[in-house]
């Protein structure tokens, strides 16, 4: 049977950021992933938003990891030409009310370290985007948006420029601890086993199911997975926006917000549905509520400008009304097995966060030696 020094099963943008992190560590790297190419799964039907980090619990592995994750991402887009953009977003009260939730925001946005953020009042607000009716904003200047395929390209090419391997049609099967790491069981054109020194779970709306199948950790200790569904409507024509407008968050989710591509096209969502496994179909009966939730910031959407788009989905481990949960990364210091790492609930802010979870889950391997 072959030794591999590090599996990492999956080639999202997270996978590939470990695969990066652990090859310029100097390891070796196998990245084992089911489809025949990379970033087919979560990592390709999100919002591309690089984003700031306002909204997670303070000492969160969500906020600690989206604000780190958020430099090192800006950094390597500079370094490396990869195509994204400081473009900013606007955090909107539509009603009076709703001034207190913004306060709010802001005061948990200071406590994750984010400090520029800036208050509008409705003249302020009607100056840099004329098009929105709203009471108030909250501006967030470091807030952008990312050509995502581009930044997993750039991953993957740099952990193969240090070395690392990676199979494509190779799906993992389960897998069992031995003494010194894990046996893989690995499917494909003809099954194989694998040892591997360290096996770090990346496999997105996957995790939790293989998680089941690679024994070790208690069953008891693994979270539940839940599935909530987001879709997309694009704006037909030019949007009068220049920034990504968000609503006050809503359960599950951020509520209805716009976001801008590189190529300036706007798009809006996504929803949240709860569903029971991972389908990617836009409701069109969804649409009224999308034209109802954008009214209420910009009441000038003219009928019939919002044309179905896609969907993507949420790996949750929280499901509806329960607390929002933190991103799980189980290491042998939680569930005692050496070798194995679950990365458990990667939902948004999962894209910005990737370099720093990267960064972090090398850190276990190296301090496990
Ligand atoms: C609607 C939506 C909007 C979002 N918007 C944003 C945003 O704007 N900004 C942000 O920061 N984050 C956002 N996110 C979150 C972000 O997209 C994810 O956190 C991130 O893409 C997760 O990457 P991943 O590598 O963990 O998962 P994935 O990209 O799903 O990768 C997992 C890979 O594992 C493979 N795999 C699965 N099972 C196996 C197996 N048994 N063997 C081998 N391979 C396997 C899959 O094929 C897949 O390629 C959003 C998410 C959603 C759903």
């Amino acid at each position: 049977m072959d030794t591999i020094d590090c599996v990492v099963i999956g080639a999202g943008v997270v996978g590939l950021a470990c695969a990066r992190a652990l090859a310029a560590a100097g390891r070796e790297v196998l990245v084992l992933e089911r489809e025949p190419t990379f970033g087919t799964g979560v990592s390709s039907r999100n919002s591309e938003v690089i984003h700031a980090g306002l909204y997670y619990a303070p000492g969160s592995l969500k906020a600690r990891l989206c604000v780190e994750g958020r430099e090192l991402l800006y950094a390597f887009c500079d370094e490396r030409a990869i195509a994204h953009a400081r473009c900013g977003k606007l955090i909107v009260a539509a009603r009076a009310e709703q001034a207190d939730a913004l306060r709010q925001i802001r005061a948990r946005a200071e406590a994750n370290g984010v400090a520029d953020l800036r208050e509008l009042d409705r003249a302020a607000v009607a100056a840099l985007e004329p098009a929105l009716d709203v009471r108030a904003a909250l501006l967030s200047p470091s807030t952008g948006i990312v050509d995502s395929h581009a930044l997993m390209l750039a991953l993957l090419g740099d952990a193969q420029r240090d070395g690392a391997m990676v199979a494509f049609g190779s799906p993992v099967l389960g897998g069992y601890p031995v003494a010194d790491g894990m046996v893989l069981q690995v499917g494909g054109e003809s099954e194989i086993e694998l040892h591997a020194r360290w096996v770090i779970n990346a496999s997105g709306l996957d995790a939790v199911a293989l998680g089941h199948r690679i024994r070790g950790p208690a069953a008891a200790d693994l979270p539940r997975a839940w599935f909530a569904r987001g879709v997309y409507f694009t704006l037909s024509g030019k949007a009068p926006f220049s920034r990504l407008i968000y609503p006050i968050p809503e359960p599950g989710g951020l509520g209805v917000h716009l976001t801008l591509d590189l190529g300036g096209q706007a798009k809006f969502g996504p929803d949240v549905e709860w569903i029971d496994s991972p389908a990617y179909d836009v409701d069109l009966q969804r649409a009224p509520r999308f034209y109802a939730a954008i009214r209420s910031w910009w009441p000038a959407l003219e009928d019939g400008r919002l044309v179905p788009g896609y969907a993507g989905v949420r790996p949750k481990i929280a499901g509806p009304g329960m607390p929002e949960a933190d991103f799980r990364i189980d290491g042998p210091s939680r569930h005692g097995v050496r070798g194995l790492i679950h990365l458990f609930g990667i939902e948004s802010p999962g894209l910005t966060a990737a370099m720093a979870i990267g960064r972090h889950v090398a850190g276990i391997v190296l301090d496990g030696e």
